[in-house]
């Protein structure tokens, strides 16, 4: 399928099925995609074995097939890709900026945080997990949806792991050397990950790859001000009325689906989506509550 220059993605973490959030967040990337005739990928993040439930990859690719959200290509696993994020590492490593830190969590948690393994690691302690240096330097980028955002690595986050105590690579590290491999050329997420953006922009710099256009759209939050997430989502929630959940989740991301789909099929309402898709009409906020 050509791709007409635009490459997208959904970019899952089978921690569960989706819930309404995450359906939001796959509609918005995909009608963004759709909408300019490019491609759209689905990659399942399950490179964190900790935070991976058995089968809910099967789960959620039938939950957007259901919801008629088909995407082009294989399904990319991040478990299948560790030579790759190897190889980014010790290209890393020989930028001279990574180090090896011998912190423990509970040290991390210590406010104000104060590793100094940067400058080598204390007498008696080993080396647990892979830092990368950063620096005082703004990291600036433009969302499409959010505006500019600005942040300095150095003083709001500090250097930050990219290879974790368990051997693990860290979710910026993957996820920066996926979007590069497959050629993403925009990223359309949940405005929960807009902080985690400048420390992927930084790692994409130095290993030299192209950085993506960005679009944060706003998270969904319950009563209680809690963001959903997979993990306590107990069934495979709106999978039972696709094209009602699909309506809901255009009203929550601001288009207007036309009275004459509230009984069209699911391809009729993603036509006419793909149609009549705006960022424009998408509140600039980070977080809805959903009543
Ligand atoms: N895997 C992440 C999640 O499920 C999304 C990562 C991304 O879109 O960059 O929250």
């Amino acid at each position: 399928m050509p791709s007409n220059g635009y490459i997208g993605r959904f970019a899952p973490s089978p921690s569960g099925p989706l819930h309404f959030g995450s359906i939001v967040t796959a509609l918005g990337s995909y009608l963004q995609a759709r909408q300019r005739k490019g491609k759209w990928l689905v990659r399942i993040e399950d490179i964190d074995t900790q935070r991976t439930v058995n089968g809910a990859d099967k789960i959620i690719l039938h939950q957007l097939e259901n919801l008629g959200l088909f995407w082009d290509d294989e399904v990319v696993y991040q478990s299948q890709r560790i030579p790759l994020y190897e190889s980014a590492l010790e290209r890393l490593n020989k930028s001279g900026l990574t180090f090896p830190c011998a912190c423990t969590r509970k040290e991390i948690a210590e406010s104000p945080y104060s590793c100094t393994c940067r400058n080598g690691i204390a007498k008696g302690k080993t080396g647990r997990s892979i830092r990368i240096k950063t620096d005082d330097r703004d990291i600036s980028f433009n969302d499409k949806l959010q505006g500019s955002y600005s942040q300095s690595l150095h003083t709001e986050v500090g250097d930050f792991v990219i290879k974790r105590a368990d051997g693990q690579f860290a979710y910026h590290l993957a996820v920066v050397v996926d979007d590069a491999e497959q050629s993403i050329t925009d990223i359309v997420r949940g405005a929960d990950l807009i902080d985690s953006t400048p420390r992927q922009i930084y790692l994409q710099k130095l290993l030299e790859s192209a950085t993506p256009h960005y679009t944060h759209l706003p998270v969904v939050i319950d009563k209680y001000g809690n963001k959903l997430s997979k993990a306590s989502t107990a069934k495979a929630d709106y999978i039972d009325n696709p094209a009602e959940t699909l309506t809901k989740a255009l009203v929550f991301l601001g288009q207007s689906p036309e009275k004459h789909l509230s009984n069209a099929s699911v391809q009729e309402i993603l036509q006419w989506a793909i149609n009549n898709w705006t960022l424009k009409n998408i509140s600039q906020i980070r977080e809805i509550t959903l009543d």
